[in-house]
């Protein structure tokens, strides 16, 4: 059996980033940049106001104060949008709002709130604490990269990205991840339940997963457990770029899947990985096609898709930081762990002073979903090392943020 760091030896080389496409802006939103995106102008094009206020010489309000304040004549009104049509000169001023052009000659706004205006003239009651000029260019130099390739698009990038006047971009296309649910006793999630059968929940915590890492989610189904219908299901997984299966990987009298998959053409990379829970998982290749053989239980499902599939997709989609934060987490109860093999154990975090503090979020099996949905971590229990107990210090994968100290957490009965 190999550990999980010899397991993403061999599957972190098997995948090279996609292919770009063209899309409008609009659409961007949580794809990857294919390339840097460069700014056509000056962000700000112009040098502009920060403030409503007045532009003045710096030198003439430099001695402005409550008991002393300077009188200057008002030129002209400069609103956002409109550009000034004078100089400014000694002993003057403009009106001017947040945005707008600043005057030649002007090098510092008075704001609004330090100003008292009548009959076109402005008295001044205290200098300016800073100029208050967003000068040409602070934010991005034309010609300079606004957005690098490679990067995620949230929607502040979006917004930069518009804001250098990018309609049109290429991202990475989405990668293809085809899933397949088997098992005899996997049933619709719409459909009754009734004795020895279970939900399919595999394909809606894949689908999202799949969507949340940035891949076009392909449901291929639910396949029975047998060979026959294993061949046909996975066939038509085979154009995607990444195929992910789940269940029948094990060494149960129906885990068919290893050899069916062997059967349609994969090479077998790996099968068997030392960590808990995912141990049955296996890694394969059919053509172009990298293939994640994943256990049936639901939370090996997740785990082994966090260590292995997720840094996959993010890069085929070109990403640099591919894998999730790892954190040091202090223990707020004892956990167990038998030491045989890496454990991954459902946890929930919260700042705590400053640091993370973590409990286990319920009974942990690899079939309680709701462990899981209840965890924002999963803590690494190395292999070969005792069972931690509570004050000590750990690592923990961030899935979501944690919540602060305030933050109600819902037990969960143990
Ligand atoms: P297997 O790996 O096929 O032996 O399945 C392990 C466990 O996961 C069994 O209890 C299955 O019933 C369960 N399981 C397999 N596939 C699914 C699925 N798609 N949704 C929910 N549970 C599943
Ligand atoms: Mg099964």
């Amino acid at each position: 059996m190999i550990s999980v760091e010899e397991a993403l030896k061999i599957v972190l080389p098997a995948s090279a980033p996609v292919d770009a496409e063209e899309v409008e802006l609009q659409g961007a939103l949580g794809r990857t940049t294919a390339e840097d995106v460069v700014s056509d102008t000056d962000i700000p094009c112009f040098d502009n106001s920060a403030m409503d206020g007045y532009a003045v010489r710096e030198c003439d309000v430099a001695s402005a104060a409550k008991d002393t304040p300077v009188v200057l004549d008002v030129l002209e009104d400069i609103p956002a949008g409109t550009v000034p049509t004078k100089e400014l000169g000694p002993g003057q001023a403009m009106k001017i709002m947040t945005g707008a052009p600043v005057p030649a000659g002007a090098d510092a706004i008075v704001i609004v709130e330090d100003t008292e205006a009548s009959n076109g003239k402005v008295t001044v009651f205290a200098p300016p604490s800073r100029n208050h000029i967003r000068a040409k260019g602070e934010d991005i130099v034309e010609g300079s990269v606004a957005v690098e390739a490679g990067t995620r698009l949230r929607p502040q990038e979006i917004g930069l990205l518009a804001s250098v006047g990018c309609c049109r971009l290429k991202v990475s296309r989405r990668p293809k991840v085809a899933f397949l649910s088997t098992g005899d006793e996997v049933i619709r999630h719409d459909q009754p339940l009734t004795v020895g059968k279970v939900r399919n929940s595999n394909a809606f915590t894949l689908r999202g997963l799949i969507a949340e890492a940035g891949g076009e989610p392909i449901d291929l189904g639910i396949a029975r457990d047998t060979k026959e219908e294993l061949h046909e299901h996975l066939k038509r997984g085979l154009d995607a770029d990444i195929l992910c299966t789940s269940g029948g990987v094990s060494v149960g009298d129906y885990d068919f899947v290893k050899d069916a998959l062997q059967d349609v053409g994969m090479e077998l990379a790996y099968w068997k990985v030392r960590m808990k829970p995912g141990k049955p998982s296996l890694f394969g290749r059919a053509g172009d096609c990298l293939v994640f053989g994943l256990p049936g239980n639901p939370v090996s499902v997740m785990v082994c898709f966090e260590l292995f599939v997720r840094p996959t997709i993010l890069k085929m989609l070109g990403q640099k930081r591919i894998h999730r934060p790892m954190v040091k987490v202090v223990l707020d109860q004892d956990v167990k762990h038998r030491g045989d093999r890496r454990s991954y154990v459902c946890a929930n975090l919260r700042v705590v002073d400053g640091a993370y503090h973590a409990v286990v979020r319920g009974p942990q099996g690899s079939g309680i979903l709701r462990s899981i949905s209840l965890a924002n971590a999963l803590l690494v229990l190395p292999e070969d090392s005792p069972a931690p107990k509570a004050g000590d210090t750990v690592e923990a994968i961030l899935l979501n943020c944690p919540e602060t100290e305030e933050t109600p957490v819902v037990r969960c009965p143990v």
